[in-house]
C-alpha cells in the first residue's frame, strides 16, 4: 500500500470516527446499496449493520441497525439521536434497533415497530 493511499485511509478512518451513531449507520447503508456479496445471482447477498452486546446472562445478542421510515418521518431526524429503540420485524423475524420507533427492516423493507 502507498504512503498516499495509507494517509488516506487514515483520513477516512478520522472522519468515520467523528460520525454519531446514526450518521454511520446511514453512510453505511449508502456505501453498499449496490454491492453485492456474491457473484450468484440467485443468492442476492448484500451487507447489513449490526450490534452485538452481551446480555445479563452473559450471553451474546444481536440487532441489525435499522433505518427509520421515511414515510413516518418526512422531516428527518438530528444526526446526535441515540440508537436505543429496539424491536422484531413481524415478517422475516429480525431482531432491529433503531434511532426510530418507525424503522425499515434491512433485511426484507418491512415496517418495524420498536420500542
Ligand atoms: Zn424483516
Amino acid at each position: 500500500m502507498s504512503k498516499k493511499t495509507t494517509q488516506m485511509q487514515g483520513n477516512y478512518i478520522k472522519w468515520l470516527g467523528s460520525l454519531s451513531d446514526k450518521q454511520f449507520a446511514e453512510f453505511f447503508y449508502k456505501a453498499v446499496q449496490n454491492r453485492k456479496t456474491s457473484d450468484v445471482q440467485e443468492e442476492n447477498g448484500y451487507y447489513v449493520l449490526s450490534h452485538i452486546r452481551k446480555n445479563e446472562e452473559e450471553m451474546w445478542e444481536r440487532d441489525d441497525i435499522a433505518l427509520h421510515s421515511p414515510q413516518e418521518y418526512p422531516e428527518g431526524w438530528g444526526d446526535d439521536v441515540p440508537i436505543c429503540q429496539f424491536g422484531t420485524c413481524l415478517e422475516c423475524e429480525t431482531s432491529i434497533s433503531s434511532w426510530a420507533k418507525h424503522a425499515i427492516c434491512p433485511i426484507c423493507d418491512n415496517k418495524v415497530y420498536c420500542t
